[in-house]
């Protein structure tokens, strides 16, 4: 029988995890898991509920009777189901992006978070990308990755994914927004994006996702072998 596998991916905005991600779980036939999709639902659904964002108990009370479900589609992209609608384009709005670390930065949300995420990674192979996933949501992950990048490497990713959604935003606006999230993502109490101290970390600024897929995937065959 071949053993049980989590790859945790994790690292901050824009670094390629996602795209990363994906096309492992696609190359290794494991589920992939994004993390950031369910904070992102459970913001956009604040957000449209006006609820104040600095309303812990609010917020965890909604997280919990909130049903988040991620699916995969035949090209193996994820949607994101928020209580039956789809939001797989709603929760990448460029509002979502700028408030979703206000939400995710509450204990209580991510305890209810956390416990999901975890269920669905019991009995399969998976790959998880967010911030926290080596961290704390599979600490016993058997590969642990930080991806990063420079925030200016990060801020022309997005910038091109942006402009394919029909948002036209300026490069300087981008880099500020992803510091401001680095920062108030690095720097919260509870489970900060900082790298596991096993974690192998990958700086992909002058990587593309296929030559950081070859690498893990090297990496996850050596270990099966
Ligand atoms: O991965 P993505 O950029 O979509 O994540 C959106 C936000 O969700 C992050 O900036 C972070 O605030 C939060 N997040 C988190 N923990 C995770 C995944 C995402 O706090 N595991």
């Amino acid at each position: 029988m071949v053993p049980k596998i989590s790859i945790a991916i994790d690292g901050p905005a824009g670094a390629g995890k996602s795209t990363v991600a994906r096309e492992l779980a696609r190359r290794l036939g494991f589920l992939y898991i994004d993390t950031g999709a369910m904070y992102r639902a459970l913001t956009l659904k604040a957000l449209r509920r006006g609820l104040n964002l600095d309303d812990e108990d609010s917020l965890k009370a909604l997280a919990g009777e909130s049903c988040i479900e991620l699916t995969t589609d035949p090209e193996h992209l994820t949607r994101v189901f928020l209580d039956g609608e789809d939001v797989t384009q709603a929760i990448r709005e460029p509002e979502v992006s700028r408030h979703v670390s206000l939400v995710a930065r509450f204990p209580g949300v991510r305890e209810v978070m956390v416990r999901r995420q975890r269920e669905m990674a019991r009995c399969k192979n998976v790959v998880m990308d967010g911030r926290d996933v080596g961290t704390v949501v599979l600490p016993d992950a058997e590969v642990k990755i930080f991806l990063t990048a420079s925030p200016e490497a990060r801020a022309r990713r997005r910038q091109r994914d942006l402009l394919a959604q029909g948002h036209n935003i300026q490069l300087d606006l981008l880099i500020r927004e992803i510091r401001e999230r680095d920062r108030l993502d690095s720097s919260r109490p509870v489970a900060p994006l900082v790298p596991a101290p096993d974690a192998w970390i990958i700086d992909s600024s002058h990587l593309n996702a296929e030559q950081v897929v070859e690498m893990i995937v090297a990496r996850v065959l050596g270990r099966l072998s």
